[in-house]
């Protein structure tokens, strides 16, 4: 099972993802995740990413599309996988749609989480991130045990800079002007669904269960 999560910063891809994955035994594979594990890491790939990321800019095509392209030829990738954050350009979406083709393979749903973007801005000032394992949580609709603490491995919770409002602004115009078109991308491959992200998270993950099916 192939899954591409689609949405704007902030919509909820990657709660959904992580919940996606547990269900149906795939790994969830987060390009933000990745970006941000290289830059905790001093790697040359994290270099390269952090300027754009800070500003709230994609990082660039050719460095992004080699990395998810490697991720996805691992073993653990043989069943299947859940993207969040990939594709985020058309060039992106083809060279995924080419590399699966020479395998034969295609993907199977590409699911749409979708909120207003009156909404988004307060979802972001609430996120709170544990930048050591990746947990996500929210100050007012998801909050931790702890205030401040990770419930999974008992990190420092952060506000990620590219969350404050000036950033998330950027953030939500390259989605628009760039991310966006994804959906008619997906939607002429027939492989398009539509959530309303608006909703709470247990109905958000009911209503996705309902398109992959139990
Ligand atoms: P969110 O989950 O809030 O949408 P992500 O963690 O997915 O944020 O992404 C954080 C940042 O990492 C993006 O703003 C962008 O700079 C970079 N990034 C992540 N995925 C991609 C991608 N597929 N292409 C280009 N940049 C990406
Ligand atoms: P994305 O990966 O699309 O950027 P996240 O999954 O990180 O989004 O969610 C953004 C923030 O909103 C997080 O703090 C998360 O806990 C919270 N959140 C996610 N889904 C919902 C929802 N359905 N209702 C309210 N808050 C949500
Ligand atoms: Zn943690």
């Amino acid at each position: 099972m192939k899954i591409i999560m689609l949405g704007a910063p902030g919509a909820g891809k990657g709660t959904q993802a992580k919940k996606i994955a547990e269900k149906y035994g795939v790994p969830h594979i987060s390009t933000g995740d990745i970006f941000r594990a290289n830059i905790k890491a001093g790697t040359e790939l994290g270099m390269k990413a952090k300027g754009y990321m800070d500003q709230g800019l994609l990082v660039p095509d050719e460095v992004t599309i080699g990395m998810l392209l490697d991720r996805i030829h691992q073993d653990d990738c043989e069943k299947g996988y859940v993207l969040d954050g990939f594709p985020r350009t058309i060039p992106q979406a083809e060279s995924l749609t080419k590399a699966l083709a020479e395998m034969g393979e295609a993907i199977d749903f590409a699911i749409d989480v979708d909120v207003p973007d009156e909404n988004i801005i307060s979802r972001m000032s609430g996120r709170r991130a544990c930048l050591k394992c990746g947990a996500t949580y929210h100050t007012q609709f998801a909050p931790p045990a702890k205030e401040g603490v990770c419930d999974v491995c008992g990190s420092e919770l952060v506000l990620r800079d590219d969350d404050k409002p000036e950033t998330v602004k950027n953030r939500l115009k390259v989605y628009h002007e760039q991310t966006q078109p994804l959906i008619d991308y997906y939607k002429e491959k027939g492989v398009l669904h539509t959530v309303d992200g608006t909703q709470t998270m247990e109905a958000v993950f009911q209503s996705i269960t309902e398109i992959l099916g139990a």
